[in-house]
């Protein structure tokens, strides 16, 4: 399926200097359209050495890893998301999130699934964390496999793609159970399937009376943007409401085959989120998060979460402190669209909990005192009241300010 674009703003142009399609087909050395086919990208992933010498120029580092990580986490990645890549430097963001690192055999923290996804799984790949909604773990493959991904443990089972056995039990579970309303398919990539296994697997979900809502959780107009293909769109349009959300990470991931993939979506009026995660030397600045949030906004993309990098093995070196994290929030606030900025988020066994910058000092008698975006104190006149001893605020004592 050759990969077209919907939107005049976004159109693919010689002279675009951001064209990936244009780099791509020269650097893989085959047409635009075979480059654009989204099968062929499955194909021709690379996953060694080998195949990224070919390509870029590796460090020992890497080259190293290609090999000692093999049978633990193996790496994979598209054509086309190596076609973003600085072919240089080892360190660029787009490398750093999905070519393989020696650092990875160095966290002596990270354990093999942080949010204990597997006990909070009452039948196979359907993590049922909040009463009404649950994650279901569809896919196991993907174009892109993200060095800091939380489910690298489900690299190491077989058979775990679409496995008609584990989504008709999850299928079951979810209609026996009618408090869940909203259903988030996940994986894996789940758009690394054909249209007909995803169509049948929506249908199915949808027929459930209580499944109000439907969510996809994908990569793909970030790794495969030509997966997004009309057709597809317009499949998944039977379904709704049907909202997606998927994940880019830094201001390089928004190119124009990426924002093209988001308009085809958006024309068949399926809502865009995106989560990002917070990561070392990807995003962890206020330059590149501002400019990856505002970047965002402009293809019509909400940003939903910026999450807390899970404590998963072999992400040491891709970690950033929470307090950076804050920092970083604070800093966006007041400075870009408020709808631009996401909700921080520390994902947990029991849920998401926002870690959000406190602007509330305390009360102060009638007063809540709080910090304003100009680090001035702000007294809001708010009375104590028979509420307000109940749910009360500690004591603000720093009266000097
Ligand atoms: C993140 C998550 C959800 C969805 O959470 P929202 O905050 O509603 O986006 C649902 N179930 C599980 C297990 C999750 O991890």
């Amino acid at each position: 399926m050759p990969f077209r674009s919907v939107s005049s703003l976004h159109m693919r142009t010689a002279s675009n200097p951001n064209n990936i399609t244009e780099r791509g087909a020269r650097l893989f050395g085959v047409s635009e359209e075979q480059f654009s086919n989204w099968r062929w990208q499955m194909k021709n992933q690379l996953t060694s050495a080998q195949d990224a010498e070919r390509i870029l120029q590796l460090s020992v580092s890497e080259k190293e890893a290609f090999v000692a990580l093999k049978d633990i986490f193996e790496a994979g990645a598209t054509p086309y998301y190596v076609a973003l890549m600085d072919l240089q430097n080892e360190f660029d963001p787009v490398r750093l999130q999905a070519l393989p690192r020696l650092e990875e055999t160095q966290d002596r923290i990270g354990v093999a699934d942080p949010l204990q996804e597997v006990g909070n799984s009452p039948v196979k790949e359907v993590v049922h964390v909040y009463e009404d909604r649950v994650a279901f773990c569809v896919a196991q493959l993907c174009p892109v496999y993200c060095r800091y991904c939380f489910r690298k443990r489900r690299d190491e089972e077989v058979g775990l793609h679409f496995n008609p056995r584990i989504i008709d039990q999850g299928v079951d579970y979810i209609a026996s159970n009618k408090n869940i309303r909203d259903v988030l398919i996940t994986g894996g990539d789940p758009l690394i399937a054909q249209d007909r296994t995803l169509e049948n697997l929506l249908a199915r979900l949808r027929a459930i009376p209580h499944v109000e809502i439907l969510r996809i959780g994908t990569r793909v107009p970030v790794t495969l943007p030509y997966r997004i293909t009309e057709e597809l769109a317009d499949m998944l349009s039977q379904f709704h409401p049907l909202w997606i959300n998927t994940h880019f990470n830094c201001p390089e991931e928004l190119t124009p085959e990426a924002s093209a993939a988001i308009d085809t979506l958006l024309s068949r009026g399926i809502p865009v989120g995106n989560q990002s995660v917070l990561l070392a030397g990807v995003n962890d600045s206020h330059e590149r998060l501002k400019k990856l949030v505002e970047g965002l906004v402009r293809i019509r993309v909400r940003p939903y979460y910026l999450y807390q990098a899970q404590t998963v093995e072999g992400t040491a070196h891709l970690r950033v402190p929470i307090e950076k994290g804050l920092d970083l929030i604070r800093s966006l606030r007041g400075n870009t669209t408020g709808f631009a900025i996401p909700q921080y988020v520390l994902d947990t066994p029991t849920g998401k909990i926002p870690l959000s910058p406190n602007y509330i000092l305390g009360r102060e008698n009638d007063n809540v005192v709080l910090v304003d975006l100009k680090q001035k104190r702000w007294r809001e006149e708010n009375p104590l009241s028979d509420y307000v001893t109940s749910h009360h605020l500690p004591n603000f004592l720093n009266q000097d300010l």
